[in-house]
């Protein structure tokens, strides 16, 4: 029997790691195989990676090493940032993939001309042309959610027209190049004209909308990877683009459906703009405010307390002061769950890894389909830092920019609290009529001063 090869051996790793991949995903899928669904890509990561290294083709390892050492000296700080931050990192990740995935696209080009097939040249052009937008729109992403640029929808006249003669050149250079691979001069054009797109694709969309288009462009570097391995002959990369570029298109499909808006309004609708104000000024209204006593008071003769958490408690870092309070109440004979709106906070998933990560019970969180039947009999429905998804106002204002989005019925409990530090408005910009409720009663402070006042006052106050 002959001896195994080194190309055989190759692609059984590239074959493991594909496998290895998909499971990634398929275990990511659910909490409970999540941490196992991080680690088989990791080492599907490491497997191709290391794979490629020992390819014959490889001559030498200088460089390689060198742009590891970068590669790592900037991937491991952008590993370390901030959970509220993970959007804006998740851009940059974005951003460094397709950045490479287009230099390879460029390279190879260079490298093969004259000789560059017509059917390469095609593979290769439409590889440059979505890495190289993708490049440039998910560093405005990033701009945007790390507050360096403006958040508002930048737009003026005739924009989308602007915008989509500028893709239907980068197109036709294309096209142009297919036609003539051997023109060299309109290469570097046709590159120029993408990453000016991926400019014009962004900045006229609102910082709100900011997580669907990361996730938008998540699914453009997949599948800009995916052409590469096309253009490489490498199928792990044709796997693993085509993996990520499908669920970052599911992703986004989840999010406009959890906002109720459709994908076109999301990226053309300049959503996030100052709104006029309708209906009586926010100042002439009035609401009614409790401090920590009176509210840990009402807590106490609850039955049933469901909790609502947004982005505020994310930014205040309140999950392990929450699951205080969760212990606090649950001791008392408190029924408590965890109301959990599909695109509260800033990512999917980002109020169940909070909670999770302060071990609340993982049967304590309910979706909101789930729960939303529960709030007529909620005793007090406790908001710790969200807002538009409680905004009844998507309910029954049709000239609200939420108008429409699926909410949590919060104002159905007997009594609702709200825990935020002012009357901002959330990250849609709007009134939320909520808090003007004749059983609404405000609780301000910072999210994680205010619920730890509640659990030292749960403490000394009398059982239930
Ligand atoms: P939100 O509407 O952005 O409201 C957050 C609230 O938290 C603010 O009103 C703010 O009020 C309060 N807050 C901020 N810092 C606080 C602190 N330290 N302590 C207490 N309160 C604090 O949040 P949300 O209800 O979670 O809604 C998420 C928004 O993001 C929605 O508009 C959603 O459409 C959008 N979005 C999310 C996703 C996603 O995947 N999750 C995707 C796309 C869009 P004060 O300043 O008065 O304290």
């Amino acid at each position: 029997m002959s001896a195994i090869s080194t190309e055989q051996l190759l692609h059984a790793a590239y074959l493991v790691a594909t496998v290895l991949f998909i499971l990634a995903i398929k275990w990511l899928s659910s909490p409970v195989s999540a941490r196992r669904g991080v680690l088989a890509g990791e080492v599907a990561a490491a497997l191709a990676v290391g794979a490629t290294l020992f390819n014959p083709e490889v001559v030498a390892y200088k460089w390689i090493v060198v742009t590891l050492i970068i590669g790592a000296g900037v991937g491991i700080p952008l590993g370390m940032v901030h959970m509220t931050a993970v959007p804006q990192r998740t851009a940059l990740s974005h951003a460094f993939g397709a950045l490479s995935a287009a230099l390879v696209g460029i390279s190879e080009y260079y490298v093969g001309v004259p000789h560059v097939s017509r059917f390469s040249m095609g593979e290769i052009g439409l590889e440059v042309i979505i890495g190289s937008l993708t490049f440039t729109g998910s560093l405005i992403a990033a701009g945007k959610l790390q507050e360096i640029l403006p958040q508002r929808p930048i737009v003026y006249r005739g924009q989308n027209i602007v915008s989509l003669s500028v893709l239907g050149a980068a197109l036709l250079l294309a096209i142009a190049l297919v036609v003539n691979p051997a023109n060299t001069a309109l290469f570097p054009v046709m590159v120029a004209v993408a990453l000016v797109f991926g400019v014009l694709l962004v900045t006229p969309i609102g910082g709100a909308d900011m997580p669907t288009v990361i996730s938008l462009l998540n699914s453009y570097a997949g599948f800009s990877a995916a052409l590469l391995g096309f253009v490489l002959n490498s199928k792990v990369l044709v796997v693993a683009g085509a993996l990520d570029g499908s669920s970052g298109f599911i992703l986004s499909v989840i999010m406009c459906k959890a906002m109720n808006r459709s994908f076109t309004n999301v990226m053309f609708g300049a959503f996030g703009q100052i709104q006029a104000a309708a209906g009586p000024a926010a100042e002439e209204r009035v609401v009614r405010s409790a401090g920590a006593e009176e509210a840990a008071g009402i807590l106490a003769a609850a039955s049933k307390v469901v909790i609502v958490p947004g982005y505020g408690m994310a930014v205040a870092q309140a999950q392990h002061k929450v699951r205080e309070l969760y212990d606090a109440l649950s001791k008392r004979g408190i029924e408590v769950l965890f109301a959990i709106h599909p695109v509260a906070g800033r990512m999917p998933g980002h109020m169940n890894v909070l909670l999770a990560e302060a071990d609340i019970p993982y049967d304590k969180l309910k979706d909101m389909d789930e729960i939303n039947g529960d709030f007529p009999q909620t005793d007090v429905a406790l908001i710790i830092g969200a807002n538009d998804v409680t905004n009844p106002a998507a309910r029954t204002e049709k000239s609200s920019p939420i108008y429409g989005m699926p909410i949590l019925d919060v104002d159905k409990a007997r009594t609702v609290m709200v825990i935020k530090r002012g009357m901002s408005p959330g990250f849609a910009g709007i009134d939320n009529p909520l808090y003007y409720l004749d059983h609404t009663l405000m609780l301000f402070g910072d999210a994680k001063k205010f619920v730890g006042d509640l659990v030292r006052e749960l403490a000394g106050g009398s059982g239930h």
